[in-house]
């Protein structure tokens, strides 16, 4: 049996499962990213042990325990530095405290983009290929890349950021301070600032409406809502959204050659309407050659993605 756990800015989980996929039972509560760190993760091991006990399993009949948690993080050490949903944590040494709540027990530690990559390439989209690379397209674009059959995390774990990658130099300002890197073109708050910019002469009237009438108050769902409706307007602010996706993806696709690439959350809700323009946009800007050998498409694990990011942690 495994032991997952998934430490969110909102909310938390411990998960048992099983390596081939299967979760057996989960609990999850509010993170109370407020409380601090310390408080959180004594939380989160009582909320543990709590499964164990319900399921009348003992920490001896664990296998190993991963641990999915925001990143910087240190895989080596086992130690979390600032992730920007976790206020008040600098250098937390998750892993230790895990050891010595379940000692003896296996414990690994992961950023959760690249955990949900290792997932969706054992359990969801990604299955049977050996190189592979995972985009995760929400509040912003992280990622994973499986090369030649193992994670590959670069020289301290900051490999696969490739919605930081620069696409336009002088472009909308991203979170992490630069201009124009893919996550300001392409995440969740992207398409919703896009359409909001658009927004002229009276088009993207469907839009607003479906938005309650406040432009102001658009996210990227009103704009995938309106575009399955068939709202050309939508559709057009969704298909420069993936002409940039793209440029992304034929960048790494021209580096790293994958058989496959896997798209989160956008990807998931629009389907098409995002994919034929990213599919579009990558015939243009990757070669022939290595874009023929690579398939693009979404994410299959949606709701247990993060359930099963912890769990295939201690899988491997
Ligand atoms: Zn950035």
């Amino acid at each position: 049996m495994i032991l997952g756990v998934d430490i969110g800015g909102t909310k938390s989980a411990a998960v048992l499962g099983r390596a081939d996929g299967t979760i057996i039972a989960r609990r999850e509560e509010p993170t109370e990213a407020q409380t601090g760190p310390q408080a959180i993760l004594a939380r989160l091991i009582a909320l543990a042990r709590e499964l164990l006990k319900q399921q009348d399993l003992s920490p001896r009949d664990l296998s190993g325990i991963g641990i999915s948690c925001g990143g910087p993080l240190d895989t080596k050490t086992g130690i979390v530095y600032r992730p920007p949903n976790l206020p008040d944590w600098d250098a937390v040494p998750v892993r230790a405290l895990f050891e010595e709540a379940f000692p003896g027990v296996r414990v690994v530690l992961e950023n959760d983009a690249n955990a949900t990559a290792l997932a969706e390439w054992r359990y969801g989209a990604g299955r049977g290929t050996q190189s592979m690379a995972f985009l995760t397209m929400g509040t912003g674009i992280g990622g994973g890349l499986i090369l030649d059959g193992r994670l590959y995390r670069g020289a301290n774990d900051l490999a696969g950021e490739v919605g930081h990658q620069t696409i336009l130099i002088h472009g909308p300002l991203c979170k992490c301070g630069k201009r124009g890197c893919l996550e300001a073109l392409a995440s969740g708050p992207a398409v919703a600032r896009l359409a909001q910019e658009s927004l002229h002469y009276g088009r993207g009237k469907r839009l607003v409406e479906i938005a309650g009438g406040k432009p102001a108050q658009i996210t990227a769902k009103h704009v995938i809502d309106a575009a399955k409706e068939g709202d050309a307007f939508c559709q057009n602010v969704l298909s420069e959204v993936g002409t940039y996706m793209g440029i992304g993806l034929a960048n790494l696709i021209q580096i790293l050659n994958p058989e496959r690439i896997v798209l989160g959350t956008l990807a998931v809700h629009a389907g098409d309407l995002l994919l034929e323009p990213i599919r579009k946009a990558v015939a243009e800007y990757a070669w022939e050659r290595s874009r023929s050998v690579c398939s693009i498409v979404a994410a299959e694990l949606g709701d247990r993605a993060q359930d099963l990011a912890a769990i295939v942690l201690a899988a491997e």
